[in-house]
């Protein structure tokens, strides 16, 4: 008989297969070319009253070998004056997706957004005021590369109305640092969570990754306990995705330097165990927040939501992306930019469909975007929720996506009663593989290798 380790080891890699990260359902690859009438007749027929505003900043300085993201690597601070005449070309385009509107949040992501200097975010920030309806209380957070951000950088944010801040901190080890080409001080990554806290933002998050080259159970617990002694407001922790035949800069990561499924799985239970341990919730399957952050709030409230961008308390509203690459979600359709700036640009100056691919919901795409979305929120599944909401018996719908689900309930990763499908804390790191079981496109995609691994 195997030993509780051996065991855990088995279940760890029986269920690490590719699965996207589900950030929405159907995920970007099941995208088809559309126009821009899509999210048009959505905004009419079921769009929300309220939008939550993405900007994608496109530019970076240096290239991190992990990276995935849409982003341009380069030196010239004009490329971004050029990009943000633009956006502003966008939001006069795309406004009868959003006018008498009021905008509760805003979230600027990247790339790095803090390429633009503070005058040039001064020029974005008024453009913004410009187009939008913008509510009193609404949230405007930032993501930071720390290498290029100081104080002064911070004041001026803060000065622009940002209240909250998200900081890369990824890995403290140097040579885990070199393996991925971003090296930084932690030094001045805790003096930049210092002066946050000090200038007033509401919220100070710091990202993770793990699962990153040259990451050992001792490195690793060395920047969780840093993270820890920063005393952060959230934490995200990443799961590092491999996947070098799409992103070409991973190609310089050797795979025989990456920790293996199940020590990535021992680095995520370590995090989980240090920081729950330690003040703060676990929400959904890889943020934390100290008790009483809104996260922690809605998550308890069952009013948690997942986006482009991850867990977010703005459940009812459309997303709005603006820039190369983003996303909108608008009622019922999803809708991307161009993914290639020259694209972006010439469709723009061409007054020609901003919106390359997207896709408009199924009946059963809801249905299904409604289950994963619990699953991945709040860890269970009320059938009887869904059964009110789309008169179907779930029972009968999901007939084969249920019996799919008996060798997890076997392997005792899932609980399974007349009313709920319930995922225990200890098997977050599985939720991926458990949202696919519901995904209706997994099994017929040909290009399933584009995901990453599960754990
Ligand atoms: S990880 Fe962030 S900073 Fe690094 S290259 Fe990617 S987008 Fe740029």
């Amino acid at each position: 008989m195997n030993s509780p380790i051996e065991q855990a080891t088995t279940t760890i890699t029986k269920y690490a297969q590719q699965a996207p990260r589900y950030t929405s359902y159907p995920t970007a690859l099941k995208f088809e070319a559309v126009n821009d009438d899509l999210l048009e007749n959505a905004s009419e027929h079921c769009g929300a009253d309220t939008i939550s505003l993405y900007i994608h900043i496109p530019f970076c300085e240096k290239l991190c070998y992990y990276c995935g993201c849409n982003k341009i690597v380069t030196r010239h601070n004009e490329k971004a004056d050029h990009y943000l005449s633009y956006i502003e070309k966008e939001m006069v385009a795309k406004k009868s997706l959003y006018k008498h509107k009021k905008v509760l949040a805003l979230h600027l992501g990247g790339g790095s957004p803090s390429f633009l200097s503070v005058l040039q975010h001064t020029y974005l920030m008024y453009l913004i005021r410009k187009h939008f309806l913008i509510s009193a209380d609404a949230e405007f957070s930032i993501e930071l590369d720390p290498r290029n951000v100081n104080s002064e950088y911070l004041q001026g944010l803060h000065d622009l109305g940002y209240t909250r801040v998200s900081f890369g901190v990824q890995d403290i080890n140097v040579d885990v640092q070199q393996s991925i080409n971003r090296v930084q001080s932690t030094a001045h990554i805790a003096q930049l969570v210092f002066d946050a806290k000090n200038i007033g933002f509401s919220s100070v998050n710091l990202d993770l990754i793990y699962g990153l080259p040259k990451q050992t159970m001792e490195k690793f617990r060395t920047t969780v306990v840093a993270v820890k002694a920063m005393s952060p407001d959230r934490i995200s922790l990443f799961s590092y995705a491999h996947l070098p035949d799409r992103f070409a800069s991973q190609r310089k990561i050797p795979q025989e330097t990456l920790p293996t499924p199940d020590e990535k799985a021992a680095l995520h239970q370590m995090a989980v165990d240090s920081f729950t341990k330690t003040g703060f919730e676990m929400i959904g399957l890889d943020h934390f927040a100290k008790s009483g952050d809104a996260l922690a709030v809605a998550k308890h409230n069952h009013v948690l939501h997942r986006n482009f961008q991850g867990y977010t308390t703005h459940k009812n509203s459309d997303l709005l992306g603006l820039g190369v690459s983003a996303i909108s979600t608008i009622g019922n359709a999803y809708g991307q930019n161009p993914k290639q700036l020259q694209d972006y640009y010439s469709r723009l100056d061409n007054e020609t469909s901003l919106t390359a691919n997207g896709v408009a919901l199924t009946l059963d795409d809801r249905i299904r975007r409604d289950v994963i979305m619990s699953l991945m929120c709040n860890l269970y599944l009320d059938k009887q929720d869904i059964e009110e909401k789309y008169d179907i018996k779930f029972n009968g719908y999901f007939c084969v996506e249920l019996s799919s689900l008996k060798s997890l309930v076997d392997d005792g990763i899932i609980e399974l009663s007349e009313r709920y499908i319930n995922v225990p804390d200890k098997s977050r790191i599985y939720i991926r593989a458990i949202c696919a079981r519901f995904d209706a496109y997994l099994n017929k995609d040909h290009h399933i290798s584009r995901y990453s691994a599960a754990i």
